[in-house]
């Protein structure tokens, strides 16, 4: 009998690659760079040479301990490699060295926002692996060649739970994962080089049913491509249970050219694998010292950054956001702020004029040609009133152009008016020369004032306080009357 109508829920669960910023491969000293001529980077162990031992590269299994510290992971004090066996061409030993009863990383959450609303997400586990190599098909000769350049680079991945229930929660899961292993240096996260890829399992369920049978869509390479897959399958297996069709448990692909996923093959259960412990690699022990050496050097979290940047420097979520996009930025936002009265002014000046001129001239922070120092200087002599905001925009050019410390911007400009006797006098010379606006004014059509206080800025060469200006303006005006 066909369920029909009624709500259906989706359960979705990603298990996350990133590949680790190592310069050797997991198991031998091979490179890990991209772009080089296929099997260039290759030797015995990544061949699979009967005889070849692998070695376990420490780096790898330092960068795992570090995601799973950051993550709140519980780290295995003994870990352990073991063989899971496939046969597929660009996989010469015939079995990739993965970790599968006891991973190196266990339990864990993320936590992210989707659509405004604080989530967090467990994870099962963080184990490291080798990747496989690249098939690489040639349509023009119809050819298959296998590049083993990739083979044996070191990977985590990333297993969550199956508690997610959207694809807008999976694409900010997966956002915040990425987010966390760039922060922390333990992946490029590079995406289009396959750096950074899920495989997303998907079921759907009447809401407190048991798990329905998932689908597996592999190596999902983009955001975006995640959640439409995502999108897609949920509704193709809502579609295949209303029929009264059974899902079936299988490996799909995403092509995102047709919108639409396709069958790729059964799924394998574990037992096919024929995982068993790799009597090459020697079980992995963490003592205590090396773990609270990597605690010890774990950076702030970014999202932990926009928080404290919400709430410490009473920025707007936006704000923060755009304030901590790199670390870099994040650290120029904190100095400037630290030499300033007001941080939503220097947010302001950094989010505005700064990265305008970065903008232009093709300029990171880094190279910024005006320093923290200078910038929060800058914004000192506007808050103090030695300057207005106009001619601190003059001034920053300045900066900008020569490298001029504000200072000395001052001090050859001269600084603001904000003598009332001068301006005053400034006032009533505009007001003399002025008699038609002045008339057009005391007959109701206020407007006329921002035309009288450009007069008046311009008789002072732009450096009359415009608030001061313009209230003895009405005043004079008024008494006019
Ligand atoms: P494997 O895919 O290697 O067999 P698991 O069975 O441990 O490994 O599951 C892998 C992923 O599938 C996990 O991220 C998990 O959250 C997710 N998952 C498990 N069961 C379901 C389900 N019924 N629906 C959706 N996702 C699921
Ligand atoms: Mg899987």
């Amino acid at each position: 009998m066909a369920a029909s109508g009624g709500a259906w829920e989706a359960v979705i669960g990603l298990e996350i690659h990133a590949q680790l910023a190592t310069e050797s491969k997991i198991f031998c000293g091979a490179p890990t760079s991209f772009g080089d001529a296929p099997n260039l980077n290759i030797d015995p162990v990544t061949l699979g040479l009967p005889g070849a031992l692998p070695v376990l590269n420490r780096r790898a299994v330092e960068l795992a301990i570090r995601l799973g510290l950051a993550v709140g992971s519980r780290i295995d004090r003994a870990s352990r490699f073991a063989r899971k066996h496939y046969f597929y061409p660009d996989l010469p030993k015939g079995y990739q060295i993965s970790q599968f009863e006891e991973p190196i990383c266990v339990g864990g959450q993320i936590t992210c926002d989707v659509d405004g609303v604080e989530k967090t997400f467990g994870l099962t586990r963080i184990h490291l692996e080798e990747d496989a190599g690249k098939n690489v098909h040639d349509p023009k000769t119809g050819r298959s060649y296998i590049d083993l350049n990739r083979a044996g680079t070191p990977l985590v991945e990333i297993v969550g739970e199956p508690v997610l229930r959207s694809p807008a929660d999976a694409v900010a899961y997966m956002k915040a994962v990425h987010e966390i292993v760039v922060a922390l240096g333990v992946s490029d996260g590079n995406m289009e080089q396959g750096n950074f890829r899920c495989d997303a399992n998907v079921s759907v369920r009447r809401p407190g049913a048991p798990f329905g049978t998932r689908t597996e869509i592999k190596n999902v390479n983009s955001f975006r491509f995640v959640g439409r897959a995502l999108e897609y399958e949920i509704a193709r297996q809502i579609a295949v249970l209303e029929e009264g069709g059974a899902v079936v448990q299988e490996t799909r692909g995403w092509d995102d050219d047709a919108g639409v996923t396709r069958s790729q093959r059964g799924k394998e259960e574990a037992h096919d694998y024929r995982y068993f412990p790799d009597p090459d690699l020697m079980v992995v022990h963490v003592d205590e010292a090396l773990i609270d050496a990597i605690r010890a050097e774990l950076p702030e979290l970014p999202r932990a950054r926009r928080l404290r940047f919400e709430h410490s420097y009473g920025l707007s979520a936006y704000d923060a956001d755009v304030l901590t996009q790199s670390p870099a930025r994040a650290s120029y936002f904190e100095a400037v702020a630290g030499g300033v009265k007001d941080p939503k002014l220097a947010a302001n000046w950094i989010m505005g004029e700064l990265l305008a001129t970065l903008n232009r001239e093709g300029k990171d922070l880094e190279a910024s040609p005006v320093p923290a120092a200078a910038l929060a200087e800058l914004i000192a002599l506007i808050e103090g009133g030695t300057i207005s905001s106009k001619m601190a925009k003059d001034c920053f050019s300045a900066m900008v152009a020569d490298g001029v410390a504000p200072a000395a911007w001052v001090k050859q400009h001269g600084g603001q008016i904000t003598d009332e006797g001068a301006i005053q006098a400034a006032v009533e010379a505009v007001l003399d020369q002025s008699p038609a606006q002045v008339a057009e004014f005391l007959s109701g059509k206020e407007k006329v004032i921002g035309y009288l206080v450009g007069q008046v800025m311009r008789q002072t060469r732009g450096k009359a306080n415009p608030q001061q200006v313009n209230a003895v303006l009405r005043a004079s005006l008024e008494a006019r009357r």
